[in-house]
Order: C-alpha cells, then structure tokens, then sequence
C-alpha cells in the first residue's frame, strides 16, 4: 500500500521507520497530485506531510510560513539531511535573495520556504509563476483566518498562488481547528475540493490542570519543585515586565530560568532560545511570542500565570509539552483579575466591533473551559469539534470538584449589581461589590453610603475568595460582564433569567474553599 518512494524517502532522508497516523495517506495524497487540507495538532509531525511529497515530486516545494525567525534552522536542518533547501525573507539582502531565486528558477532546490511578506512583491510573484514549483505547502494556515486568533493579512494573498499556477497542488496544514477556523481557510484558500485529513487532536499525556490565582508565583514555585524538579518547561505571562519578574523570581528560588519576549534584543532572546533547546532543566519565562515552530521534544510542563485569549491559543501553547508522548502537565493559575486585564484588552483592541465581538467570544470560551465541572480534555475536545469520554488524566476528573447550588449567591450577586446600578446609578469593580455583599464597612462604603442598600451584608455567609470564585463562574456563565478601565461589573440580558425566572446556577466549588467547608463540617 502507498507510494513505495515516499516510505523511502521517509527512511532515508529522515531516518524513521515509519510514519504516523494520518502522515502516509497526507504523503501519498499530495505528492499524487491532490490539494489538502490537514488538521493536525502541535506536534503530530506535520513537516514531514510536504517535505516528503515536495523530495519526491518533480520540482520546489515551495513552503510558505510566517515562522520567518525559523527559517534558517530549518533550512540548516534540511541540509544536514542532504536536502537542497533555501528561503526567502526580508532578513537577506538582494544579492543574497537573488542568488536563491537563481537556484529556485535553475530547480536546484527541492524545498523553498517563502515569507508571506514576499507574496506582495510582483517580482516574487512572477518568480513563482516561472519556476518549476513541485507543491505549494502552507504552514500555520490557520493565519489566513480572522475568526483565529493569530491572522497576518499578508496570508490573504495567497490565493493568488493557486490562481497563477492552477497545475500545482497544494496543502495547507494547521494546529488551530475550530469549526470556524476551518471553514474560512476552505473558502479563502479555495480549498473546497481539497480532502481533509483531521488527526485526532487528543494529547493524552499531557495532564490539564487549571487553578484558582492566589499568590501565582508562589503557587508555580510550589508546582515546579513537587512535581518537575529539574524538568524543562515554558510558563506564559502576558506581559514583559512580568516575565522578567517571574525569571528573577525562580532564579532566586533555585530553578534555572531565562526570559524570553520581544522587549529583549535579538542576540539574547536567540542564546535563551538556543540554551533552552540544548540544555536539559531550563525553564523559559515568556510572552506568547515564544515557542512557535520551536521543536523540543522533552518539554514536560507548560504553565500559564495569566489567563490566555483563546482556546485555541492555549491548545498551541500546551501542546509545545510532551511532544515525545511521555506525561507533562500543562497547568494554568488564573482568577478574576485576568478577566479585567483581557476585558481591558479587548475594549482598547484595534479593529471593528466585530473584531471585538469576535475576541470576547475567545475569552468566554476560555472563561467557560475553566470553570467547566467537567472533563477539561473533552471540554477541550469539543471545542475543535471532536468527541470524547472523560480522560481521567485531568484535574476535574482527578478529584472532580463539589459542585454546590450558587443559585441564590447568583441572584444576590446580580442583585447587587441592578441595584447599584438601578438606585444609584453607579457602576463598581468586583472588589467593591463583594464588600457590599460581605457587609464591610469600608471607608469606600461609607462614602457611598452602600450600607444603606438593602443588599448590604446579605453575602455574609461566603468568604471574599469563595465569592470572587461566584463572580468568576458568573461571568463564565455570561450572567454578568465586565467592561471598562476600572473592570466594572454589569449584568447581561440573560441575569434577568435568574433574577426572575427561575434558572438556576451549578457552580463548581474551588479546592481551597472545598477543604475549609470539609474543615467546617468536621468540626
Ligand atoms: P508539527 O509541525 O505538527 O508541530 P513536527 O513536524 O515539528 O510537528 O514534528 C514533531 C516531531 O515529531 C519532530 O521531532 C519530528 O521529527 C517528529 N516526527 C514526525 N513524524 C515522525 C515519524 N513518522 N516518526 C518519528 N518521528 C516523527
Ligand atoms: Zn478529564
């Protein structure tokens, strides 16, 4: 079965034995002639589905990708392995750039990796209309997408390869699945005849665990050294000045770590990237612009100290663990804080109300994952369309969190919230309305006069954490949002379901507060 050059190649030029799932139909599909369409998750051995189909084809492979920072590597690494490989990207000059061209027009090349930036220079164009192109493969498809979280307009251009070279097939390969995603790189891409090979997007050694923020750096201290002491890992903050802080941090604390971010100047961001790929226990501290393309295959945790804008986003960074099939961990600490930060983001974003819309649709699908009672893998699962039974390699199904009836904090919450807005027409931050529920007389208080609402006091029952944690799932839930600078809080149209019509609210219950009402119990 299958092409018996491909398998050849795959062992000669590659040095595998064999190829993985979906790899050999993608192989022998394309290098037949087809178009396709790959969804395959981070990891799952994607290069190998057009650099085999562009050796054995007749011609260049031309790749085009945005991962311009990787080129270099991987053309290195392509000729290690005797493969005849070369770039082009705005970081060469013109005699340099011409001499690749020369090569490309000549088919000395049998793989070509091409910057998106270049599809807007005609004699690039013109370049591609001319030379002997074997296969057009493009990478990180999911770019092309404006539903996704990582568009580059420049990507738009490429349907003007298929329109100019018709005769060449193409494959356009991606990590991020959404139902969304897919359908828009099909229609912008023209891709609606190509087959569509789909992996399953399952990493089941990679153990998700998501918890409640309360001292973040403490807490991942405390994650590092009981669990991967010694270990290679990468933790995401948002922003650089919290990365530099949690690098300084760690290293205080015994754990080798370096920052990485785009704040830092090219020569030290390329020795950390360099050290954390050769050296065995480092841990990198960076922004999301770390890890992309980046192939280590030991990487045993991926934390996040903030809360990521998507799903998808999320998905790719933590499948940068475990790419060699054994147990890592992708942890995430997160809390009502990082809702106001994202919220703040996305109300300052550039872009329409659509693209905002869009963004706020990102975030309550990550709000939803983390307040999920259940399996986070099959929640996980869902959201790129798949099925799936509870892993029981998850915090969730691990100890499955008491759920308890939030109803009536529900209804109190949301209360408080109407009657600031309605009696007083205010608007206050989570901060400032748990204090009005707990009952505080702060200075804040009196000044308002907020203990002279009616409401004052009647959440005295719960403990501030255990009611940021309602105001968490609440929003989660899409009852209430949270809008502006300050991170005031005002309910949605869907509130009025609980506040007058009976809808209920199952809230899962924090550990923390599960084992002080298991103390409370006891005692
Ligand atoms: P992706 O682009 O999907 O994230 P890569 O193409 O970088 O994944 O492949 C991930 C890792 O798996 C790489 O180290 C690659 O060499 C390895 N790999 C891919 N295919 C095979 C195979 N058939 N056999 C063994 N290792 C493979
Ligand atoms: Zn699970």
């Amino acid at each position: 079965m299958g092409n018996p050059q491909t398998l050849d190649v795959l062992r000669r030029v590659f040095g595998y034995d064999s190829f993985r799932d979906t790899q050999q139909q993608i192989v022998d599909h394309v290098t037949d002639g087809g178009d396709a369409l790959v969804l395959m998750p981070t990891g799952g051995g994607k290069s190998l589905c057009y650099q085999i189909p562009a050796l054995v084809r007749d011609g260049v492979g031309v790749v085009i990708s945005p991962l311009i920072a990787l080129m270099q590597d991987q053309v290195d690494a392509l000729r290690a392995a005797g493969v005849r490989a070369g770039f082009l990207n705005s970081t060469q000059d013109p005699g340099q750039r011409r001499t690749v061209e020369a090569e490309f027009l000549a088919g000395e090349l049998d793989i070509l990796y091409l910057a998106p930036e270049r599809l807007r220079s005609e004699s690039a164009m013109r370049l591609i209309e001319r030379g002997p192109v074997s296969v057009f493969a493009i990478d990180e498809a999911h770019c092309v997408s404006q539903w996704g979280h990582d568009f580059r307009p420049d990507y738009l251009e490429l349907s003007q390869l298929h329109e100019r070279r018709p005769d060449v097939p193409r494959i356009a390969l991606t990590a991020t699945a959404t139902p969304e995603t897919r359908a828009e790189i099909t229609t912008r891409l023209n891709l609606e005849q190509a087959r569509v090979f789909v992996s399953s997007f399952d990493r089941p050694n990679i153990q998700y665990r998501i918890v409640p923020k309360r001292e973040p750096r403490k807490q991942l201290l405390d994650f590092l050294r009981t669990e991967h002491a010694g270990d290679a890992g990468i933790v995401y903050c948002l922003a650089r000045r919290s990365v530099d802080e949690t690098a300084e941090f760690l290293t205080r604390n015994g754990v080798a770590a370096v920052p990485y971010h785009a704040g830092l100047d090219a020569g030290t961001r390329a020795r950390h990237q360099a050290r954390f790929l050769r050296e065995e226990g480092l841990v990198v501290v960076a922004t999301i612009a770390f890890g992309m393309g980046i192939d280590k295959p030991d990487v045993r945790f991926v934390a996040h100290l903030d809360l990521p804008k998507s799903v998808e986003g999320y998905y790719q960074e933590t499948g940068r663990a475990g790419r060699d099939g054994l147990p890592s961990t992708a942890w995430l600490a997160y809390g009502l804080p990082d809702v106001v930060a994202q919220r703040k983001l996305i109300d300052t974003s550039e872009g329409d109300a659509a693209h905002r819309r869009r963004l706020a649709a990102h975030l309550n699908s990550m709000l939803a994952l983390c307040e999920t009672v259940d399996c986070r893998r099959v929640r996980l699962l869902a959201y790129f369309g798949q099925d799936g039974a509870p892993c029981g390699n998850c915090d969730t199904c691990l100890s499955p969190p008491e759920s308890w009836d939030g109803t009536v904090a529900a209804q109190k919450l949301l209360s408080t919230v109407v009657r600031l807005r309605r009696e007083r027409g205010q608007k206050f931050g989570a901060g400032q309305v748990v204090d009005i529920l707990r009952g505080k007389r702060t200075a804040k208080v009196s000044q308002h006069r907020h203990d002279e609402l009616s409401v004052f006091g009647v959440g005295s029952d719960l403990a501030d954490g255990e009611w940021r944690a309602v105001i968490r799932q609440v929003l989660a839930q899409g009852l209430l949002a949270v809008e502006g600078d300050y991170g005031t809080l005002v309910t949605t149209e869907t509130a009025d379901d609980v506040l007058y019509r009976g809808r209920t609210v199952p809230m899962r219950r924090d550990p923390a507060a599960a084992v002080r009402s298991a103390r409370a119990t006891a005692s």
